[in-house]
């Protein structure tokens, strides 16, 4: 793999102007790290895109010169998914943000990948509908896709990979390939959509994305639930799952999270671990009587207070600062970074999970709130670790590790929804297998030079 030299920015710059492809400082800088703990590594050159014609002669370019290409979406990953590892390109999506159709009676849109996730939104509610993934972050569509972001609504929407149906995608060689179609179901063939859903941009760049929405439901109603243990909280959890309700956002949150939360909103919850559950229906009779039977369910697992009768403002804020939870414990621990764990497992092994992060944290003398969207069986720690202390920083990795590998041992994933990146490769082999084999050889083929995101999903192909 090869780095850009002048004359090749030179080369590059005649090809698609001057003012496009960029090697400032502070672009480069950017464009070196996203949300994660993980090192940065500046790309030599960061191009915007306009459209999927200058996408194709950028990869052409680049597979023949065998120059890294690493899509940018809004750089809000949590594993270095977005990260130049070996250099090259930066391909930033940002100015391929048009949202190109919306069908209101058909409830699919089709957007350019550099759309942000919240202004889509804000476009959809105009005809009464939303796009359900909600990874919390001002990220885009074409980043959600690439690593099948989820989020709080998806215990009962589902994560991207289920609300999409087509894509427009750059491959490796330049060839521009349209695959699925807007139909909701097909039985045609090889499922190629859903091959690049989580691909993390190894595969090919997407630049036209066709999506199912949903119409927004009238009513919504919200509840705090706090206990006297985390561990009650979590076989809360389990059991409104198994009860059949369908919460729209099930989460579950230790004390020091919510100690986060009320300093950055400005609240007074008790420092309990807490559940905030949230249901929507289109009657209001149908979400008040989930609610009662959620509080019955809570209060049979020792929940000392459940309060449902939450105004719009406090749920807002309860939500908001439920999103912005990562950037509060930031705050509450400066100088230190965070390694944070994404496992998710069958919702029967949910409490042991928690109970077993707890258990190995406290064996290590770390800190780290417990998070997640529990009710799919998903959560995180973010283990605080001191950079400087290279022995707190092992101990917070054999943390990670150990929670990691308990969860593949009860049948479960070691990321959730935050994708590989950087830093769940290691794990790669022990969770599938031989068919990691059958994963490396599909990038081989679509990637032969190994020029789209290399070092990431695999060390070396
Ligand atoms: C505070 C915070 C909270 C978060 N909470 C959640 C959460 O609850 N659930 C969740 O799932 N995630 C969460 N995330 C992670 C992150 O927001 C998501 O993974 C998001 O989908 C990343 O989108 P992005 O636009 O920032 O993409 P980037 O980070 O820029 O890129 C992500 C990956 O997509 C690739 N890529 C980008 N665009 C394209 C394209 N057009 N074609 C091909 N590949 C492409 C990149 O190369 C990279 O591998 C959170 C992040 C933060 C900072």
């Amino acid at each position: 793999m090869s780095r850009l030299t002048t004359k090749d920015v030179q080369q590059l710059q005649t090809l698609l102007g001057s003012d496009r492809v960029l090697t400032g400082e502070s672009e480069l800088s950017i464009h070196s790290r996203d949300e994660s703990h993980h090192p940065e590594h500046k790309p030599d050159a960061v191009i915007y895109p306009q459209d999927a014609t200058e996408v194709s002669k950028i990869l052409r370019w680049a597979n023949e010169h065998k120059i890294p290409v690493t899509a940018w979406g809004a750089g809000t990953s949590l594993e270095a998914n977005p990260v130049p590892v070996h250099g090259g390109i930066v391909l930033d999506l940002s100015r391929m943000n048009q949202i190109l159709a919306i069908y209101p009676e058909d409830l699919q849109a089709v957007v350019q990948p550099g759309v942000n996730r919240v202004l889509f939104n804000q476009k959809l509610a105009h005809s009464g509908l939303f796009f359900p993934p909600d990874p919390g972050a001002e990220c885009t569509i074409g980043g959600m896709v690439a690593n099948n972001a989820a989020g709080i609504q998806a215990i009962k929407y589902g994560a991207t990979k289920d609300y999409l149906l087509a894509l427009e995608v750059v491959l490796a060689s330049g060839e521009i390939l349209r695959v699925g179609n807007r139909a909701l179901r097909t039985s045609s063939g090889y499922d190629l959509v859903h091959l690049f859903v989580g691909s993390e941009g190894t595969l090919g760049i997407f630049t036209e994305i066709t999506v199912r929405v949903a119409g927004i439901p009238k009513e919504v109603s919200a509840a705090t639930a706090a206990f006297p243990t985390l561990e009650q909280a979590a076989q809360a959890v389990v059991q409104i799952v198994q009860s059949g309700l369908e919460p729209a956002a099930l989460e579950l949150l230790d004390p020091e999270c919510i100690y986060a939360i009320n300093y950055l909103k400005n609240l007074s919850l008790a420092l309990q671990p807490t559940l905030f559950l949230e249901f929507r229906a289109h009657a209001l009779e149908v979400v008040r009587d989930d609610l009662r039977f959620a509080q019955e369910i809570c209060e049979h697992n020792g929940c000392t207070s459940f309060s449902s009768a939450l105004g719009r403002e406090e749920r807002d804020k309860l939500w908001e600062g439920r999103h912005h939870l990562a950037y509060a414990a930031a705050a509450l621990n400066p100088g230190k970074r965070a390694i944070v764990v994404d496992v998710a497992v069958p919702i029967s092994h949910f409490p042991e999970m928690v109970a077993f992060a707890r258990q190995k944290l406290s064996e290590q003398s770390l800190q780290g709130p417990v998070f997640g969207h529990a009710g799919d069986g998903n959560f995180h720690v973010a283990i605080f670790y001191n950079p400087e202390d290279l022995q707190e920083k092992a101990r917070a990795q054999a943390v990670n590790e150990a929670i990691v590998f308990r969860a593949l041992a009860l049948g479960g994933t070691a990321t959730g929804e935050h994708g590989v990146g950087v830093g769940k490769i290691k794990f790669m082999r022990a969770e599938h297998g031989a068919s990691y084999d059958l994963m490396r050889q599909i990038k081989r083929l679509l990637d032969p030079h190994n020029i789209l995101n290399p070092g990431k999903l695999f060390s070396t192909i």
